[in-house]
């Protein structure tokens, strides 16, 4: 287990934080979906913050989603992870260039530009919660940092970073979250902001070789920091070939009919992962019969 999350609390109870580290994943990610350097940041931007939101969920069924829909080349991201740190995701767009920004950083903000973030957690009652912020930054943990600030009045410090090899291979992957919870007292909340000001940027620590549990020991260790749990995160599709059958089915008699007449077995995709399937014409005319039922 390379990639994990560390769950803590500090200050008596008055601060909850999450750190991971996700290199492995965004790796995964990048290869499935053939990512370009700057899509690889954003895409593991977001499934870095999705692994640990994810985990905030309670109920083993509970689902959530972080959508972006931007102005942006890429277009927009999705992204999917559950309660066990099981996350996966695509960009719109995965071919995005762009030149460095004036920091010489990926330019994430670039590539995703003006949008809006939603977040949507299915945990099992009738509708599922939906939260919507627009973008402040693009650089997307700013984003959800206002997100948390304004949808869920929970003041927060999102901090997310992808660091690239020059092979293109991923370097370092990582985030935090800390929040304060109701009646965190204006002392911590004082103390905190200093120290967050303090601090290097999340791809630095990691690249300097700090595990979680020491980024969360430098940001909360005068705080009382108590780690709770140690959780392992991945890049994981539960998709197979009958969930892309039912969504083949979902396009309907005309679309799969075409297929049929085109008279070749076809090759379709799952999004998340970009795993192959094929199906034959005998298939897709078995298919014809299903689509045709009530
Ligand atoms: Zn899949």
């Amino acid at each position: 287990m390379t990639d994990y999350i560390i769950r803590a609390t500090a200050a008596e109870g008055q601060v909850r934080a999450f750190a991971a580290i996700t290199t492995e994943m965004v790796e995964t990610a990048k290869n499935n979906h053939n990512t370009s350097p700057v899509a690889t940041a954003a895409l593991g931007r977001l499934l870095t913050a999705g692994a640990m939101m994810g985990v905030m969920m309670k109920g083993e069924k509970d689902l959530l989603t972080l959508r972006i829909e931007c102005q942006g080349p890429i277009e927009g991201l999705l992204v999917t992870a559950n309660a066990k740190g099981d996350v996966k995701g695509y960009p719109f767009n995965p071919d995005v260039m762009l030149p460095p920004n004036e920091k010489g950083k990926l330019d994430v903000g670039g590539a995703l530009d003006l949008g809006v973030l939603s977040v949507i957690k299915d945990i099992g009652l009738k509708e599922p919660y939906i939260g919507q912020t627009i973008l402040v930054t693009s650089e997307i943990a700013e984003d959800l940092t206002y997100y948390f600030a304004n949808s869920e009045q929970v003041p927060s410090s999102v901090a997310l970073g992808v660091l690239m090899n020059k092979d293109n291979t991923v370097r370092q992957a990582g985030g935090f979250i800390i929040q304060l919870l109701p009646g965190a007292s204006d002392e911590v909340i004082d103390k905190l902001e200093v120290r967050l000001g303090e601090i290097s940027s999340i791809t630095s620590m990691l690249d300097a070789g700090k595990t979680p549990e020491e980024i969360l020991e430098d940001l909360l260790g005068d705080f009382g920091l108590e780690i709770l749990d140690k959780l392992p995160t991945r890049f994981h599709c539960d998709c197979n070939k009958d969930r892309v059958e039912k969504a083949l089915i979902s396009v309907g008699r005309k679309g799969i009919q075409e297929m049929i007449d085109d008279g070749e077995t076809i090759e379709v995709g799952c999004q998340f992962c970009d795993q192959k399937y094929h199906f034959t014409v005998e298939e897709l005319e078995e298919m014809l019969v299903k689509a045709s039922r009530p």
